[in-house]
């Protein structure tokens, strides 16, 4: 692959915004060089990124997969990286691994719950991914162990509705612990969360829509090296189609405002999916600018937004070859007009993008 030049451009290196403008350029799928714009003639082909701003590819921390064809619709957003937290059968999961083209994944595979929650009623649910006891989720946790997942998906809910109890949740999680793997908790419940975290959950996603954070577990959850996905783009459609009094989409605002304020590591995902019964239909994609529109009203300033779906969500999930703009990162890259920085909506202003250096059709 020929050494590919985008010129005059702002660069937001998945932290901040690179002062001046620059010449990013890449070669073989990786980013070789940043310099100051104009210093130097371009080899090869160049891009015009003059009045763009040149971000890394968007990393999306929570999607689900139905088709193939979805990891397209995510690199034609700028989406080149997504965390699937509940896909299977396995051998679909390995074809989205391998399919080379779109958004590059990772994934827990199928979700371990318990037995009476709503996942365990979800059409299709594998029936080995519900666990009553530490023993099963011992066993479950080494089976998704060897179908190679990313990280173990743990489905909690409040005490009572269904979900492993605290010692079964602590039994995955010290069994996934032990075998290297992250736990990223679904807790959309305030006493769920309160558990997952007594479990040792490390990432929780979704926000509560019941009640706000109270002091204890916005402190667990700031101070404990926990990362939070709160999937407000899903946390508002679920509250408008639940249409539950006791569920309200400011409650799960008013958690992200707070743990932000508190100083808690915040990372953009979507629940993106096309299941049919899920509380609301997230499109794969579009949605993750929605999140960080919503991001920026809770609270995170544009910049802040940018990182939570670039470098911070690289670091949170140990993707240490991609996330920022640097040479030797890969070229995952995405070209906007206009300064994202400023104002988030620019990310929608899609002018290129680009997938280990291949740049991607946008239709
Ligand atoms: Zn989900």
């Amino acid at each position: 692959m020929t050494r590919t030049t985008i010129t005059d451009v702002t660069v937001f290196d998945g932290a901040g915004i690179l002062d001046g403008t620059r010449d990013v350029s890449f070669e073989q799928g990786v980013i070789t060089e940043i310099r100051s714009a104009g210093t130097a003639p371009a080899a090869g082909p160049t891009v015009d990124g003059t009045g763009a701003t040149l971000l890394p590819g968007l990393i999306d921390a929570h999607v689900h997969f139905l088709r193939p064809d979805e990891l397209s619709t995510l690199a034609r957003y700028g989406v080149t990286t997504a965390l699937d937290m509940g896909t299977w059968p396995p051998p679909f999961v390995s074809a989205l691994r391998a399919a080379g083209t779109g958004a590059d994944i990772r994934s827990s595979g199928a979700p371990i719950a318990g037995t009476g929650g709503p996942h365990a009623r979800i059409p299709g649910f594998p029936a080995d991914s519900l666990v009553t006891s530490p023993e099963e989720a011992r066993r479950r946790v080494a089976a998704r162990v060897g179908e190679r997942v990313d990280y173990i998906k743990l489905i909690m809910e409040r005490p009572g509705a269904g979900g492993p109890d605290l010692d079964t949740a602590t039994a995955a999680v010290e069994a996934a612990h032990a075998a290297g793997l992250r736990v990223v908790a679904h807790a959309s419940h305030t006493a769920a969360v309160a558990l997952a975290v007594r479990a040792g959950a490390d990432v929780l996603t979704h926000a509560p829509l019941d009640a706000g954070l109270d002091a204890g577990l916005l402190r667990a959850l700031s101070d404990g090296g926990h990362v939070v996905v709160p999937t407000l783009t899903m946390m508002r459609g679920t509250a408008r189609n639940l249409g539950d009094p006791a569920l309200s989409y400011d409650h799960a605002r008013d958690a992200v405002i707070a743990l932000h304020r508190a100083g808690a590591t915040v990372v953009a995902g979507t629940d993106a999916n096309d299941a049919h019964g899920v509380p609301a239909a997230v499109p794969h994609g579009s949605s993750l600018h929605d999140e960080l529109a919503l991001l920026v009203e809770a609270g995170l300033s544009p910049t802040e937004a940018l990182r939570s779906a670039t470098g911070v969500a690289a670091s949170a999930f140990a993707l240490h070859d991609r996330g920022g703009i640097r040479p030797g990162l890969r070229a995952d890259l995405l070209l906007v007009s206009g300064a994202p920085a400023l104002d988030i909506t620019a990310t929608r202003r899609i002018r290129g993008v680009w997938t280990t250096g291949r740049p991607v059709d946008l239709g």
